[in-house]
């Protein structure tokens, strides 16, 4: 399959299903969890276990399958004293992935992510790490990018979209989303131990600003159920084009993903079916959903 075949669903108005999360289900069947990098080296460390995992999502029913770059970046590996190793663990990701897809109707896509970048290591040394991953993933063939900006300041998203306007491949952008206390939606994460809360831009003003260096689709990602489809209609209202959906269950205790509140995969599919009404066409799951939930939604493709 191809990107175009995809587009062409979407633009019908169809529904694409992306798989959940890789680092919970690492955990799940063992594989090695790295203290800084927490799934990034699973390539090195765990190769069978990752293509297992892309294996059993797209026996689920994934669409589209993400490779396990999502921690492996330039800057999160050179501070984990890994820089030697950033090709090659992300190579290694792709070709596991592209292993896992070989003779199927599904692509792969590379994630490019904020894992390990602080507004404290300012946007200078952002870019050309950035950059460098970007590059890294474009050249191994990958059907598409996913810029998953997760739970980052609108400085540091801004900074990443605009790196990647250049690229020669389709690129979809997720970001997180939380409820200020007035319950009005802004870029930012608070899980459900609410131990630390992040809330920054106004997800409207953050969306305006992306307009400038990214026009393709934005999913709501790595954010609560509960804010989930709130955020997909404020994403439909302010964004003239695919909007998505993938949020996460559970909490992160480094360096594990703790599998807390309790949610069946049939609950999974009637959120989804919500997140479907208010305008969503992309729809997987982020951290601590998996196989089962992203099997259950499956049967929501048309
Ligand atoms: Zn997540």
């Amino acid at each position: 399959m191809s990107y175009s075949s995809i587009e062409k669903r979407l633009a019908e108005g169809k529904i694409i299903i992306l798989d959940g999360g890789i680092g919970g289900e690492l955990q799940k069947v063992g594989a090695k969890m790295d203290e800084g990098l927490w799934c990034g080296r699973c390539s090195l460390d765990s190769p069978n276990e990752l293509l297992k995992v892309h294996q059993n999502y797209i026996k689920a029913g994934a669409d589209v399958i993400t490779a396990n770059t999502y921690a492996s970046t330039p800057i999160s590996m050179k501070k984990y004293g890994y820089e030697d190793l950033i090709q090659e663990c992300n190579y290694k990701s792709i070709k596991i992935a592209k292993e896992a897809v070989s003779g199927k109707n599904v692509l792969v896509a590379g994630s490019v992510s904020t894992y390990g970048y602080f507004m404290k290591d300012g946007v200078a040394k952002m870019k050309p790490s950035f950059d460098e991953h970007l590059k890294i993933l474009s050249d191994t063939g990958v059907d598409l990018i996913i810029l998953e900006a997760m739970s980052s300041q609108a400085d540091i998203v801004e900074t990443l979209v605009e790196c990647s306007s250049n690229l020669k491949l389709p690129t979809w952008l997720s970001i997180s989303c939380v409820f200020d206390k007035n319950k009005n939606i802004h870029l930012g994460y608070d899980d459900v131990s609410h131990k630390d809360p992040q809330v920054y831009e106004e997800l409207e003003d953050s969306l305006h600003r992306f307009k400038k260096f990214h026009s393709g689709p934005i999913l709501v990602a790595h954010s609560n159920m509960s804010v989930t489809e709130e955020a997909v209609r404020i994403l439909k209202n302010n964004h003239n084009n695919i909007i998505g959906a993938y949020p996460n269950r559970g909490h992160f205790v480094k360096p594990e993903w703790k599998f807390t509140d309790d949610i069946k995969p049939s609950d999974y599919v009637k959120s989804a079916k919500k997140w479907i009404d208010s305008g969503a066409q992309i729809i997987g799951g982020c951290c601590g959903i998996g196989i089962e939930e992203i099997k259950a939604i499956s049967i929501l493709k048309n």
